[in-house]
């Protein structure tokens, strides 16, 4: 004889699990009380095919958060007697409502098999349910049966008996709960972990979870296992609770379970469900959706809404942005009049002034972009975004859980790939995985947009958004492409189904508008104020040191003192004969240059120069001089640096701060400067190496230092490819102007 086997049959209540419970034990049925516990289970046992099978009767219940007697049965019972096999048995009549429970269920990670029953009613109904598509979907067996009548129960039995024989263990399914919960349950998790906090019992996000939906049993357990560790935990709740209520008046519990739903709705949305199905209700959210999200009109619209967003930043930042620009003239100003001339004062104005106010005179327009998406964002529009680029995202050996991390990493424009890679771990396949995270930092982030502004404003002004759109088209064509040739190379294998949530519409709250913009934006500034500044005084000091050698000094110095020698002959001999303490314009003039020539001398002997310089010899295919070059190697620390640098290379040694042009200005009139090299260094800074900490973030998120390795080789390679391939078609256009 074979070993028993357990199953639990659990469900919302009326589902029919009393039903089945008789039909399948009714000959010799037992029925017990257990101890302890008011709420009635029932135990059995029956025999399909030879097998024992000992089947315990769950009471029934719409979740599993023990909110009540009920719940907190069924749940100790699967987590403490661990069943085999956990048969859900779902009312096909009310589909959406009774796979919430069904979701938990996979959250938890146990074994099961869904029993879709009451199928005739459903029937009679003009419900049809393809129970293949949803299996598939869920990652689960389906199996559609009638309970009252005792169809279907032969296979359910099959599936059963086959289900618990699996070795493999099943695997938690791991849901998104928005920006703000996904990211606590991030920080919670390894302090879960390390500290094994009810590990041994339940999986540690689940664990997470239950703390956010202050779940009172799971909460008294961990405070008897370890009370410190409870009570940081909680603390990240609050935090994230707190929040939640600022923001958008929610608390964590009904966040969770809008994801929920939406997991649900997008499942029932991908033809799991026939056309006659019109839901529990038809929501609001619905209707919205099925135009939004509609084959043809939705990516028009997607396509509207973007270009929208664009024309709005640009409309509305750009008189901002000008003016921030001459506060930071006047600072420089005011600065160069009170200090003396030498290494601190070019510190303060080259380093940290230009290098920051370079960074920080973007501000308006980041502020524009992330108010735009917050609302993209707080409406749920982007969780709709996310699920039309799903079947996109198939086509190229990408999952659905891919979309997130890369509208993290700046889908949309001005987001940072360093959460983009974490955002990842939602994905189950190791090499759809590598593939996201390999892809993600193609993206627009935020420290790249500066730098595209600078260049779009500079050559290509008269269409702002117009280029804006573009790059974000190309970002995701070479993410894409990208993705698609890793998938056929080194990512070679199967792709897996998958499953979106489409969270319901919301009203933005203006508060949670502003918080959500200005946290970003102080992200922004923060970054800044700080490691931006640190880089940008170290290049500066590489730009600076070692400085001419002597005899360079005193022949520039020399040239100098020639010119005011010859004050009289450039000027009218015939009225003064001797040189005075006036200079005339032409003599300014001629002192201006030779600066000038010093200062270039000066940087092209330093050490960053001389790297820059030396790299030439590659670059120029490209069209980049030294100067670019010593940009882009700084960008590789953080790419708000390129503009930064930029703005050092080509104002060391500027000698009239009161005229002088911005950097803008400064490129535009440049004579290694044209459009077809602007376009060129767009699409090398949009795609070559990511900055430092994604690099040691890819490390981290794929396991190994390789595959950071490679994205810094790979992403270089590609895009000096691109941009040498632009300079020199354009070039022989002819239209480099
Ligand atoms: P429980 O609360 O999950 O134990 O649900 P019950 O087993 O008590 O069933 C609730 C009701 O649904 C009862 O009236 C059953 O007769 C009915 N029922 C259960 N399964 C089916 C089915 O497959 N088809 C139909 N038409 N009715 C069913
Ligand atoms: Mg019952």
């Amino acid at each position: 004889m074979k070993p028993s086997i357990n199953i639990a049959l659990a469900g919302n209540p009326n589902a029919g699990k009393t039903t089945l419970f008789n039909r399948l034990t009714g000959a010799r049925r037992h029925v017990g009380n257990y101890p302890g516990v008011t709420v009635e289970k029932k135990e059995g046992i029956f025999t399909h095919n030879d097998q024992d099978i000992r089947v315990t009767d769950l009471p029934g219940t719409y979740s599993l958060t023990a909110y009540s007697v009920e719940e907190l049965v069924a749940r100790d019972f699967i987590v403490n007697e661990q069943p085999d096999v956990v048969v859900d048995i779902v009312d096909a009549s009310n589909l959406e409502r009774n796979l919430y429970l069904s979701c938990q269920f996979l959250e938890l990670g146990v074994p099961m098999v869904i029993a879709l029953n009451m199928v005739d009613v459903a029937e009679s109904r003009g419900i049809e349910i393809n129970a293949g598509k949803l299996s598939q979907l869920l990652g689960v067996p389906v199996v559609p049966i009638v309970a009252r009548s005792g169809k279907g129960l032969d296979e359910l039995f099959d599936v059963v008996i086959e289900t618990a024989k699996q070795e493999k263990s099943a695997q938690p399914v791991l849901l998104r709960y928005g920006f703000d919960l996904d990211q606590t349950i991030r920080k919670m998790i390894p302090l879960i972990e390390d500290n094994m906090l009810l590990t041994d019992q339940y999986p540690s996000r689940w664990i997470a979870l239950k703390f956010l939906e202050d779940d009172e049993q799971i909460l008294e357990k961990a405070r008897q296992k370890n009370d410190a560790v409870t009570q940081l935990l909680l603390q990240y709740c609050e935090t994230v609770t707190a929040h939640l209520q600022q923001t958008m008046d929610v608390y964590p519990e009904a966040v969770i379970a809008d994801h929920r739903y939406g997991y649900i709705k997008s499942i029932l949305h991908q033809g799991v469900v026939s056309e006659k199905f019109v839901g529990d209700r038809l929501y609001t959210s619905d209707k919205i959706d099925k135009i939004v999200t509609h084959r043809l009109l939705g990516p028009l619209i997607m396509a509207a809404i973007l270009y929208g967003l664009y024309t709005f930043t640009f409309t509305y930042s750009t008189t901002l942005v000008d003016s921030l620009a001459s506060i930071f003239a006047v600072l420089s100003n005011s600065i160069d009049g009170m200090l003396p001339d030498g290494p601190l004062k070019s510190m303060i104005i080259s380093g940290a002034i230009d290098g920051v106010g370079g960074v920080l005179g973007f501000v308006p327009i980041i502020m524009f972009m992330f108010f735009g998406i917050a609302v993209l964002e707080d409406s749920g529009y982007l969780a709709r975004v996310a699920f039309m680029m799903d079947r996109i995202f198939h086509f190229f050996g990408l999952h659905g859980s891919s979309v997130m991390p890369f509208i993290v990493s700046g889908g949309i424009a001005g987001g940072c790939a360093v959460p983009g890679v974490m955002a990842t771990r939602t994905l189950r396949s190791p090499k759809e995985r590598i593939a996201t995270l390999l892809t993600v930092p193609f993206m627009n982030c935020g420290a790249k947009l500066p730098v595209l502004t600078l260049l779009i404003g500079a050559f290509f002004s008269a269409h702002q958004a117009r280029y804006m759109f573009l790059a974000t088209v190309a970002a995701w064509l070479v993410a894409l492409i990208s993705a698609k040739f890793l998938r056929m190379t080194v990512l070679r294998g199967e792709s897996t189904p998958f499953v979106m949530e489409l969270p319901p519409y919301r009203f933005p709250t203006i508060r949670g508008l502003v918080i959500h913009t200005w946290e970003r934006t102080w992200q922004y500034i923060k970054k800044a104020g700080t490691v931006i500044l640190g880089i940008s005084i170290l290049l500066w000091a590489m730009m600076t040191y070692p400085g001419l050698p002597k005899e360079q000094t005193v022949d520039f110095e020399q040239q100098r003192q020639e010119v005011m020698a010859n004050s009289g002959d450039i000027q009218d001999s015939a009225t003064t004969p001797s040189p005075g303490p006036e200079l005339t314009q032409k003599q300014q003039a001629a002192l201006m240059l030779i600066n000038n020539q010093e200062a270039q001398a000066a940087l092209k002997n330093s050490i960053a120069g001389r790297i820059g310089i030396a790299l030439e010899s590659v670059s120029r295919f490209a069209g980049f001089d030294w100067r670019t070059n010593i940009a882009l190697v700084g960008g590789f620390a953080a790419k708000e640096v390129i503009v930064s640098t930029l703005g050092t290379a080509y104002s060391l040694g500027d000698v009239d701060p009161i005229n002088s042009p911005t950097l803008k200005d400064r490129l535009a009139s440049d004579p290694n400067w044209n459009p077809v090299v602007a376009l060129a260094a767009l699409a090398f800074i949009m795609f070559y190496a990511p900055c430092f900490v994604t690099i040691v973030c890819i490390a981290r998120e794929a396991g190994s230092w390789k595959w950071a390795f490679f994205s810094m080789g790979f992403n270089t390679v590609f895009a000096f490819l691109l941009a040498t391939a632009i300079y020199q078609i354009g070039m022989a256009l002819g239209l480099g102007g």
